[in-house]
């Protein structure tokens, strides 16, 4: 069967372009461009057909069909040919069952997409390889790209310097100076990137990286460009797959640029299109009070929508005032029958160091959207029968001075509720047993 798939003007224009071209937005109207599937093609196969064939490929050793994001390469991208396929063995990341944790707030059937588990440590994984495949598909048709591009909040330019150094693709980096963590940052450095630190916020760099995008042998790699969504949109798809095809009732994941909303939704959608699903579920996007753009136009009804200055948040990743894709995030979320709701920086902090307590370690976005979870379930919005997916978007230790911040507060600071600070002893018997029965006694 020949499966195909080509860009298209999302805000409703009939122009397409190949995916081969190097183009971002609406010749016409300027509109983010989305990817479209020939669907009539996918739909000859049956829905338990497609699902046979994603449960055989499933983590298995086919190159490169074992990855979460290739075992779905027909709904994901199917016009690049597996020579030119750039994969980590991306996706079958843990469904973590929150047992303990769901059980304290009143939510038993509570689960973490432990997206941060992957090769970069964040879900930029699933998108950086069908971007990163592309471009090496369009030099392998002739063309001359000198180098792959992103701006980033410290994520995404990690996973674009990992796959394209394993591509033998030049990478340029823009980060906004000292606003990602050492982590983040030694990433691309070590992956050999040209990374450049740039006096201002991420807005402001995705402002320049748009700019030098305009040239056409530089290719952008920020979520502007779907290629990058179509890889993240199986993150509904492995959910579902994880759970033998059942739809959870709500989905609640941090957003910033609000690519990642999108792509949760574009994944249920092609799977309602083609029968694998007969629902959709309910999808909740969490936001840092102090970058709230998004939040602020819900207040709205999503009838008004201004940019703003994002404050500086513990949440770094999801610090971002002017997100690229709100157009098709608004459109999703009120397709998907959607909320917004935002976190403080001491809920957010709470939440994170409440959850790891119950054998997590999360990240500060991950914060964000557990503390939406905790609000939705204090206003009966989530109710105990309830199946809810929190998308946890990066691993906890790119951000250890978020929680090193937590456990070791400096003096005159008020105690977190879940602080845990070490104990410094002399090496002695006695000293040391007194402090654990004081300790298991308390
Ligand atoms: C990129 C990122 C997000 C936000 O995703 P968007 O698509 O920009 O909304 C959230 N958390 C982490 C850890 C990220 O790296
Ligand atoms: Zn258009």
């Amino acid at each position: 069967m020949n499966y195909n798939a080509w860009f298209q003007c999302s805000e409703g224009c009939n122009d397409t372009y190949p995916l081969t071209e190097i183009i971002y937005r609406c010749k016409n109207c300027d509109g983010l461009l989305e990817v479209r599937h020939d669907i009539d093609a996918l739909k000859s196969r049956r829905a338990d057909d497609w699902k046979c064939l994603f449960e055989q490929r499933y983590m298995r050793t086919k190159y490169p069909y074992g990855s979460g994001v290739w075992g779905k390469k027909e709904l994901v991208c199917p016009t690049i040919d597996d020579d030119n396929i750039i994969s980590m063995y991306e996706g079958g990341t843990n469904l973590f069952w929150a047992e303990r944790f769901g059980e304290q707030l009143g939510a038993p059937d509570l689960w973490i997409k432990q997206c941060g588990n992957s090769h970069t440590g964040s879900f930029k994984d699933l998108g950086m390889t069908v971007l990163v495949s592309m471009v090496k598909q369009i030099i392998a048709e002739g063309r001359d790209i000198r180098a792959v591009m992103c701006a980033s909040t410290g994520d995404t330019s990690a996973a674009l310097a990992a796959y394209a150094s394993a591509a033998g693709i030049p990478a340029v980096i823009l980060l906004p100076k000292e606003k990602v963590t050492r982590e983040q940052l030694i990433q691309p450095i070590a992956n050999g990137a040209l990374t450049l630190s740039l006096e201002t916020d991420f807005d402001g760099c995705m402002d320049v990286v748009q700019k030098l995008a305009a040239r056409k042998d530089f290719y952008l790699a920020n979520s502007i460009n779907s290629l990058r969504i179509e890889g993240q949109k199986t993150i509904s798809i492995e959910i579902v797959q994880q759970f033998d095809w059942d739809v959870p009732d709500w989905i609640i994941i941090p957003g910033g640029n609000l690519g990642n909303v999108s792509a949760l939704g574009l994944g249920f959608l092609i799977m309602q299109e083609l029968g694998i699903i007969d629902k959709l579920p309910r999808i909740a996007c969490a936001q840092a009070e102090r970058a709230n753009p998004l939040y602020r136009s819900y207040q709205t009804g999503f009838t008004e929508f201004h940019a703003i200055t994002a404050q500086s948040t513990q949440a770094t990743a999801i610090q971002i005032g002017n997100p690229v894709s709100v157009h098709r995030a608004i459109r999703t979320l009120r397709r998907f029958d959607g909320i917004v709701d935002q976190a403080t920086e001491e809920e957010l902090a709470n939440a994170a160091a409440r959850a790891d307590r119950t054998g997590l370690f999360n990240c500060p976005h991950t914060g964000v959207a557990l503390a939406v979870l905790i609000k939705m379930i204090a206003r009966k919005q989530i109710l105990p029968d309830d199946r809810v997916i929190v998308i946890s978007t990066a691993n906890g230790l790119k951000f250890p001075n978020f929680k090193v911040g937590y456990h070791n507060v400096a003096p005159g600071e008020p105690l977190p509720r879940y602080l845990n600070k070490p104990l410094e002893l002399e090496a002695d018997y006695e000293g040391v047993l007194k402090q654990i029965d004081a300790h298991l006694n308390a």
